[in-house]
C-alpha cells in the first residue's frame, strides 16, 4: 500500500493528536490509560524535538556561513542585510500595532480582579529585568566563543559567529574555497538527515498534540476567555490577512500558494511551540517547496528564528495592556509607544523556545511600571497561546525570505 505525501501525513498526524488530546482529557487524568498514553506521548514528542534540536545547530552555522558565502558580492551581502532588517521590524510593528488597538478596543481584563488570582501569583517571583541590563546582556549575547556557542547551543551568538565567517569567505574569494566547498558540503549532509528526521514528524506532532490538549487548564482558559480570544484572533488576523497581504504586494504569490508550501513548518511550529525547533523543517520547506534561493533562505530564516517574532511581539504588547487593565491602570500614550518599543525588544530578545516570551514580558511589564507577578496569571494557559503565536513567528520568516528574495534580485538588475 502506498502511503499518503508527508504533508498529508503531518496533517492526519496534528488531527489525530489533537483527537485522542481531547479524548484524554474527556476521561480524566487519573485513568490508567490516559497516564500510560500520555507517557508514551510525552517519550514520542520529545524524542521528535530532541531530534531537531540536534540537528539544529549544524544546521544553523552552515546554513547562515555558506548563504553568506554564496552571496559573493559586496553590495548584495549589503542588500540582502538591510532587506531582512527592515522587514522584520516593520513586520513586527504592524503585528504590535494590531495587538495593542485590538486590546484597547475590546478591553480583555477589566471585570476581572486581581485577588482572584492570589494563588497562582503565590509561588511566583518575577525577576527584575530593567531595559538597560537587557539591552547589556543581549548585546553581550551576541558574540562568544563559537566553540562555547556551539556546544551549549546558543543559537543567536552561533548565528553571529557563521555571519562574520561566511562575510570573511566573501572577502577572502578564491582563496577560502576548500572550507567553502566543506562547508556546502556539510550543509548538504546535514539536510539530508533533516529529511530522515521529518519522516518522524507525523508522529511526534501527534504526540505532543495529544499532550497539549489533554493537559489543558479549562479553568482558567475559561476565566480569561476573553483575553485569549483577542489574543488569538489578531494573532490570526496577523497570521492569515496581514502576513499573506504584504506577500502579495512584494511577490505578487497568492496565499493558498505559500500556505501549501509552507504546512509543514507551520504545523511542526504549532505542535512544538518553538521556532528553533521548528527551524530545519522551516529552511527545507522555504527553499524546496517556496523556491527560495539557498544562500537568502539560509540567512533570512535562522535569523528570523531568534529575532523576528510577530506573534510574540503582538502578544507582549496585548498582554501589557490585559495586566494594565486587570490593576485599573489606563496606560497613557506616551506609555504605549513605551510598550510599542519594548514589546519589540523583547520579542527580538526572545530565544525561539517554548514560553520564552512570557520571561522577556517581565521587561515590557516594568517599562511602564506594571506589576511583573501578574505574568503567574498568564502561565497556566501559556503553552496553548504559545501555539499561535509560534506558527505566525515561524510563518513571519517563511514570508520574510520571499519578500527579500523579491527585493534583492528586482534591484540588482
Ligand atoms: N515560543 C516562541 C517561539 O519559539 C517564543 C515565545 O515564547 O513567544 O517562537
Amino acid at each position: 500500500m502506498k502511503l499518503p505525501s508527508l504533508n498529508i501525513q503531518i496533517l492526519l498526524g496534528a488531527v489525530f493528536g489533537v483527537a485522542i488530546g481531547l479524548y484524554f482529557h474527556g476521561l480524566g487524568a487519573e485513568q490508567q490509560t490516559v497516564q500510560s498514553g500520555l507517557y508514551v506521548a510525552g517519550l514520542i514528542g520529545t524524542l521528535f524535538i530532541d531530534l531537531l534540536k540536534m540537528i539544529l545547530i549544524p544546521l544553523v552555522f552552515c546554513s547562515i556561513s555558506v548563504g553568506i558565502a554564496n552571496l559573493r558580492q559586496h553590495q548584495q551581502m549589503h542588500r540582502v542585510w538591510v532587506a531582512t532588517l527592515l522587514f522584520f521590524m516593520g513586520s513586527m510593528l504592524i503585528a504590535i500595532i494590531l495587538g495593542l488597538s485590538a486590546s484597547l478596543y475590546f478591553k480583555p481584563g477589566t471585570g476581572l480582579q486581581l485577588n482572584m488570582f492570589e494563588n497562582a501569583m503565590q509561588n511566583f517571583e518575577a525577576k527584575q529585568l530593567p531595559l538597560p541590563e537587557f539591552f547589556a546582556q543581549f548585546l553581550h549575547g551576541l558574540f562568544v566563543n563559537p566553540f562555547t556557542a556551539l556546544a551549549q547551543g546558543n543559537v543567536l551568538a552561533v548565528v553571529m559567529f557563521a555571519l562574520i565567517l561566511g562575510v570573511a569567505l566573501v572577502m577572502g574569494g578564491d582563496r577560502f574555497k576548500h572550507v567553502r566547498t566543506i562547508l556546502q558540503e556539510a550543509l548538504d549532509v546535514t539536510m539530508l538527515i533533516v529529511g530522515w528526521i521529518m519522516r518522524l514528524a507525523p508522529l511526534g506532532i501527534m504526540a505532543l498534540l495529544i499532550k497539549l490538549v489533554a493537559v489543558q487548564d479549562v479553568a482558567m482558559l475559561s476565566t480569561l476567555a476573553k483575553f485569549v480570544a483577542v489574543v488569538m484572533g489578531t494573532t490570526l488576523l496577523h497570521g492569515i490577512v496581514v502576513l499573506p497581504l504584504i506577500l502579495y504586494l512584494f511577490t505578487r504569490r497568492s496565499p493558498l500558494w505559500f500556505w501549501r508550501g509552507a504546512r509543514e513548518a507551520l504545523v511542526t511550529a504549532f505542535a512544538t511551540s518553538s521556532s528553533a525547533a521548528t527551524l530545519p523543517i522551516t529552511l527545507r520547506c522555504t527553499i524546496q517547496h517556496l523556491k527560495v534561493k539557498p544562500e537568502i533562505a539560509g540567512f533570512v530564516t535562522p535569523l528570523g528564528s531568534t529575532i523576528n517574532m510577530d506573534g510574540t511581539a503582538l502578544y507582549e504588547a496585548a498582554a501589557a495592556l490585559f495586566v494594565a487593565n486587570l490593576v485599573g491602570v489606563e496606560l497613557s500614550l506616551m506609555q504605549q509607544l513605551i510598550v510599542c518599543f519594548t514589546a519589540m525588544i523583547a520579542a527580538m530578545g526572545a530565544p525561539g523556545i517554548p514560553s520564552a516570551g512570557m520571561v522577556t514580558m517581565v521587561l515590557v511589564l516594568q517599562s511602564v511600571g506594571l506589576p511583573a507577578e501578574a505574568i503567574a496569571i498568564l502561565l497556566p494557559i501559556d503553552r496553548l497561546l504559545d501555539t499561535l503565536r509560534t506558527t505566525v513567528n515561524v510563518e513571519g520568516d517563511m514570508v520574510g525570505s520571499l519578500v527579500v528574495q523579491k527585493l534583492v534580485t528586482q534591484t540588482s538588475h
